[in-house]
């Protein structure tokens, strides 16, 4: 996550880094770095352990943490919950300014917390006394307390019933898949126009039918996933000949051809010009297109709408 140097020169080199996220002791907190995507920026997620001692130094602390990040641009934001603090930062453009950056955000706040006598302890119940250790829950970490981690796992457990219970209506869903997906389709078609295959086009066509299903079927599970990647990839089929009848139309019209001629004369027209060869190379190269663009999303989606979870103990 950090070169070498710059681990040694953040928090006074107390990190450790374990490539997904480091972590490490600083001042009798556990500080913990995650580093997230959000709206394609990298955002490094700082949690602190730290519990208030009462209400008013609770929110004394947002003050003194607002007025910190107006102070730094690459401060981002942060969110004090009941048990830990957690920091959003972005890294300065030169790589190298990265630890005295994130040292001079950090350091203040530490010392703030110790001056106003925050505890460090688990991050869900605040205990100071457990042994705490850390654990994976998906793509973030998080100190808790032996109870605090089955509570949690409990609770994730429960959620993934909860989901699982959830039913989509079948035919409302296949709707708004179809509909979603006609957008797409119609993306497809235009950037086709202009001259490019649309992996991207067809990522969306994706997205779309997914969202499409979730708003008319109520629900997302793992059927309406499926049902929506099925209707995409017709509708890519569609979207592709569509495109390529428009270009057989627009050489033939003028020999009388309508452009429902052209589609469904496409396979011969096809044939009597030996394009059949790239039609089927740009739908390859554009199937291939889509999955790169969307294989992302469609597993999330999968993940999402089974509720599976993974959590563990973290080294
Ligand atoms: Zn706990």
């Amino acid at each position: 996550m950090f070169r070498k140097k710059d681990l040694n020169q953040l928090l006074g080199g107390c990190l450790t880094d374990y490539k997904t996220y480091a972590r490490g002791t600083y001042r009798g907190y556990q500080i913990i770095f995650n580093l997230r995507a959000v709206n394609n920026a990298q955002i490094f997620f700082v949690t602190i352990n730290a519990s208030a001692p009462g209400q008013e130094a609770f929110s004394a602390l947002t003050s003194f943490l607002e007025s910190q990040k107006n102070g730094s641009k690459y401060f981002h934001g942060f969110t004090c919950y009941e048990h830990f603090i957690e920091l959003e930062l972005v890294s300065p453009v030169r790589a190298k300014k990265l630890p005295a950056t994130f040292n001079e955000i950090i350091d203040p706040v530490i010392q703030y917390i110790t001056m106003q006598s925050f505890t460090a302890g688990c991050q869900n119940c605040g205990d100071s006394v457990a042994a705490l250790d850390c654990y994976q829950i998906n793509n973030t970490h998080q100190i808790l307390c032996q109870n605090c981690s089955r509570e949690v796992e409990a609770q994730l457990e429960d959620n993934k019933a909860a989901i699982r219970s959830q039913k989509s209506s079948l035919i409302p869903g296949l709707v708004g898949a179809l509909l979603g997906a006609l957008i797409g389709g119609a993306m497809w078609i235009g950037i086709y126009k202009l001259g490019y295959i649309a992996g991207i086009a067809g990522a969306i066509t994706v997205i779309c039918a997914m969202k499409g299903y979730e708003l008319f079927g109520r629900a997302m599970d793992v059927k309406g996933v499926i049902i929506s990647v099925l209707i995409s990839i017709v509708m890519i089929y569609f979207a592709n000949n569509i495109a390529w009848a428009w270009e057989a139309y627009d050489a033939l019209e003028s020999y009388g051809f309508t452009f429902s001629d052209a589609y469904r004369g496409l396979q011969d027209i096809l044939v009597e010009t030996e394009m059949t060869k790239n039609y089927y190379a740009d739908l390859g190269i554009g199937y291939f297109l889509t999955f790169i663009c969307s294989i992302g999303t469609i597993v999330s989606a999968f993940r999402n709408s089974s509720g599976s979870y993974k959590m563990k103990k973290a080294k």
